[in-house]
């Protein structure tokens, strides 16, 4: 199977199943418990804590792990729903783990629009705009790059406007750490980010939570996590998340390395747009693993299915879509008619694809228009 569906979860790499491997072998303690052994533990999480923070150029105490991106987006949002009469503003391209957690409560919620820019980016004039009017809002949040199109937005743009405006900026980082280098997140007020999307095991993520944020807690039950979310630590996720950061960082790190993987994504592109595909996204700012492609016909489990058949694994949108029958929230936000958005199959490499596998692809996606295209014409009458 050539897997082209790194949005939806990536496979463990080797240094993280190494750190996880060790550590559930010798450091499998509670890091609260009050032995020495223990506290080893708890020493070694602090040295994880310090790591991440130092790749996010955070102060350790901002981190808060967690079990992925939805509860620290929950833990974040899920506060500032809680509020009566603030308003949060949100991109409206926003996962649902931002969407549904900060229409949770009481708050009232506003969508910033990405149109005028039909590429799903959200303009940081606009953003300034809305900031200037009333209401104005507790929260903004807008995601570094988006999952189903990997459209990029300026982060450090946005940053500014929000300084500017004294309004606290969280960011979803999910898509992004991984592909595209860290330090433009570094003045969003609040991170999110996700183990499983850069190499890490499911089930462990994190939240860095900047002063302007405030006081935030989660999950009660316990005084982990400085209080902020309670919960026995899961050390081995965790040292296999900071190592899979680790390790991606060596290939994001390399211009030459994305330079290369930006090449292959192109030629995949100038072939499927001769074939007659649209793409989603932003020819500007895009990530170099994600395409969203329109197909000229053919309904999207359709496409699956074909290129499942043929050793392929795409999705259509994101993993948390799949099923629904409507087109997704996203390319309707891009203004994307719905009979079009309705066939979009969503790819994404990831650091151990190769060109060849970029091509096969597309040699698959050709032969497979071509079966539709011959399906689907309509039965010719011959006369006789
Ligand atoms: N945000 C984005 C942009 C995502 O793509 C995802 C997962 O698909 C999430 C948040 C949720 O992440 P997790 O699986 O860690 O809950």
């Amino acid at each position: 199977m050539v897997y082209f569906d790194h949005n939806a979860t990536t496979p463990l790499c080797a240094e993280a199943r190494e750190a996880w491997l060790k550590a559930s072998e010798e450091a499998w303690m509670n890091p609260s418990s009050p032995y020495p052994a223990a506290s080893r533990v708890r020493h070694a999480l602090d040295a994880a804590r310090e790591e991440l923070a130092g790749h996010l150029d955070a102060r350790p105490e901002e981190i808060v792990f967690t079990s992925g991106a939805t509860e620290a987006a929950n833990l974040v949002l899920g506060h500032f729903a809680r509020q009566r009469e603030q308003t949060l503003l949100i991109g409206a391209t926003e996962h649902p783990c931002i969407r549904e957690s900060a229409q949770s409560g009481v708050a009232k919620v506003d969508i910033l629009p990405v149109q005028p820019q039909p590429d799903g980016r959200i303009a940081p004039l606009k953003l300034a705009e809305r900031l200037r009017a009333k209401p104005r809002p507790a929260l903004v949040a807008i995601m570094a790059a988006n999952n189903e199109t990997g459209t990029e937005n300026d982060v450090e743009a946005i940053a500014r406007v929000c300084r500017e405006a004294q309004v606290p900026f969280l960011c979803d980082a999910v898509q992004w750490i991984g592909k595209r280098p860290l330090g433009a997140l570094r003045h969003a007020d609040g991170l999110l980010g996700s183990a499983h999307k850069f190499g890490g095991p499911k089930g462990v993520g994190f939240a860095r939570l900047g002063a302007a944020l405030g006081d935030l807690r989660g999950a009660r039950g316990g005084q982990q996590e400085g209080g902020r979310r309670g919960g026995t630590e899961n050390y081995p996720g965790i040292a296999a998340m900071v190592a899979a950061l680790r390790s991606a960082q060596a290939t994001v790190e390399d211009a030459q390395a994305i330079a290369t993987r930006e090449a292959w994504r192109s030629r995949f592109l100038e072939r499927v747009r001769g074939l007659g595909f649209g793409v989603a996204g932003s020819e500007a700012a895009n990530l170099w693993n994600t395409v969203l492609l329109l197909p000229p016909l053919g309904e999207r489990m359709r496409w699956v299915m074909r290129l499942a058949k043929r050793g392929f694994a795409v999705s259509t949108g994101s993993a948390c879509s799949t099923g629904r029958e409507s087109a997704s929230a996203v390319l309707q936000a891009l203004g994307i008619p719905d009979a079009t958005a309705r066939r979009a199959i969503r790819i994404s490499s990831g650091r151990e694809s190769s060109e060849s596998d970029w091509q096969a692809l597309a040699d698959a996606i050709e032969c497979i228009l071509a079966d539709l295209s011959a399906e689907d014409a309509p039965a010719t009458v011959v006369r006789i």
